[in-house]
């Protein structure tokens, strides 16, 4: 029975608005109470713009506040953008929590949350066993698309289950929940099979040795790249230990069945340049990882040299163009040829373009689209496309906005609170926090420490110590910047009448503004300044 006062409400906490850090959740009960189920809990990765920061997650203090009322947790698929905050953010942090279950729901299968009922949808994607899924409720059906693409011939697992999707547009669907990665693409993208066939003519046209990177969980890329070795007789090297945790993986579960054995990097040596395939981790410029260090030639067993050749078999996630054009530049200046997307189909994207979300809405035919996964353009791009194909409504929502998806027509009607957490170093800490502005601040102006003793006259007792970090040397005078701020130190408690010399706090705050003066009158910046006072 429906009561009257019911509704089904979807409120993203992640991943709208943004690539990355996808967290959904879904709501079905009375205005005050709700029953809630959450679909991904994914990590973003922080930029050059947040020092010292690994991962971005969304903050759950809504989940926390809910918890005696959270249904369960849904995964779509295995990319860090889906469970990559799972391990630091779930359980939810109550001390003596119980045991949370764990169901692994077969591919294709269906769980009941009650009051949620769930089937999942196979898709094709860039990483195996991805999931749409089919939300049922008594208010309405919703379609979960996760990441997904129509891809015929995906290599992996069967392609994206259009009959599952018929046929829910047959029984009716009020909603799709969908993927806008690709919405500013026009057409279709190409099939995993059409880039095997040009990484087997690639390898195949190698005059030496040729290295491949990839990123590791896509499992029918290295199945490709290894079927291509194989028919150009050359054996696969795997180098990094992504690639090789990936592979083990990928053997256990069967997704390897009939693919020759992989050679240790060992073996690299031996082996005469035409008949080897090294399959290296670092597609994005990681530092660390197989490509960069041999592109500085600092690898300890693989080398690579003129007339080699390397493919790009990936793409360049935002936010890693220097990373990537340091590794290209490196490996062009020892000869080596790079081959990448820009030229050649080495890499397809995992997500629908326009034709493909046409061909979705056709068969589904939702009365409501919202568009997540994306960045703003890419919202108003599929919200666009939706309605231009006919579907009657679309919906560009925010993260922490909570859309009432029935009863009436699509609206967002409240909020709740939504963030950001970053994980720095061991620790999570809160994006509001000023921890990062102020690692920030000291990246552009430095700090000056300042340590001086006084008697209990107010008189200063020896020479002050001063230190600079991230300063400069020199002022353009030949004056030392150090003497400088040592000077400035002396000369403000010197100035300071008596009674206030003999106050500490008052003492701190004159050193501090006196140093950060006379140092920003020689450099043109203001640091950063610590004083530390002593009584003696
Ligand atoms: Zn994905
Ligand atoms: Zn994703």
């Amino acid at each position: 029975m429906t009561s009257p006062n019911e509704e089904l409400v979807f409120a993203p906490l992640g991943g709208v608005g943004e690539i990355g850090m996808n967290l959904s959740v879904y709501g079905l009960g009375s205005q005050r109470k709700k029953a809630w189920l959450a679909v991904d809990l994914g990590v973003a990765f922080a930029g050059d713009d947040l020092p010292g920061i690994d991962l971005i997650m969304p903050d759950i203090r809504f989940l926390v506040e809910e918890r005696r009322n959270l249904v369960g947790l849904v995964l779509t698929h295995a990319h860090e953008d889906h469970y990559g905050a799972l391990i630091d953010l779930w359980p939810l942090s109550e001390p003596g929590a119980p045991e949370i279950p764990v169901t692994i729901v077969p591919l294709g299968g269906r769980i009941k949350l009650p009051p949620f009922d769930i089937e999942f949808v196979s898709v094709a994607h860039s990483i195996p066993e991805s999931n749409a899924l089919i939300i049922r409720t008594k208010l309405g059906t919703v379609l979960h698309t996760g990441d997904w693409k129509l891809d015929p011939t995906p290599l992996i697992g069967a392609p994206t289950d259009e009959g599952k999707l018929r046929d829910l547009g047959d029984a009716g669907c009020l909603a799709v929940i969908g993927d806008s990665t690709n919405a500013v693409r026009e057409g279709r993208s190409p099939s995993e099979r059409d880039v095997a066939k040009s990484l087997k003519e690639l390898i195949d046209s190698a005059p030496g040795r040729v290295a491949v990177t990839t990123f590791a969980s896509n499992v029918a890329r290295i199945r490709a790249v290894a079927a291509a070795a194989h028919a150009c007789g050359r054996e696969v090297v795997l180098v990094g230990r992504a690639m090789e945790r990936i592979a083990q993986v990928a053997r256990e579960t069967g997704y390897f069945d009939g693919v020759q054995d992989f050679r240790g990097t060992d073996t690299y040596g031996y082996l005469p340049p035409d008949k080897v395939v090294a399959l290296c981790t670092g597609s994005q410029g990681e530092p660390r990882a197989a490509l960069s260090r041999i592109a500085l030639d600092e690898h300890p067993d693989v080398t690579l040299g003129k007339g080699d050749r390397v493919i790009l078999s990936s793409r360049t996630i935002p936010g890693n163009e220097k990373a990537v054009g340091r590794v290209i530049n490196g490996l062009v200046r020892q000869g080596i040829e790079v081959i990448t997307d820009r030229t050649h189909l080495v890499h397809v994207s995992g997500h629908p373009r326009r034709a493909e979300l046409e061909d979705l809405y056709g068969w589904v035919r939702p009365r409501i689209v919202m568009p997540v996964h994306g960045e703003a353009l890419h919202l108003a791009e599929h919200a666009a496309l939706a309605r231009k194909i006919g579907v009657p409504e679309t919906l560009v929502c925010s993260n922490g906005d909570v859309v009432r998806l029935a009863p009436g027509p699509a609206s967002i009607v409240d909020e709740v609170p939504q963030g950001r957490l970053y994980k720095d170093g061991r620790l999570i800490i809160d994006a509001e926090q000023r921890t990062v502005a102020d690692r920030r601040r000291l990246g552009f102006v430095g700090v000056v420490s300042v340590a001086l003793a006084l008697d209990a006259q107010g008189a200063l007792v020896g020479e002050p110590v001063v230190e600079l970090i991230g300063i400069p040397e020199f002022a353009t005078d030949g004056r030392r910047l150090d003497d400088v701020a040592h000077e400035a130190a002396v000369e403000t408690v010197e100035n300071l009448p008596r009674g206030r010399r003999r106050d500490p706090e008052s003492v701190v705050d004159a050193v501090k503004r006196g140093v950060r003066a006379a140092v920003a009158a020689q450099w043109g910046k203001k640091p950063l300044c610590l004083v530390h006072v002593l009584t003696i």
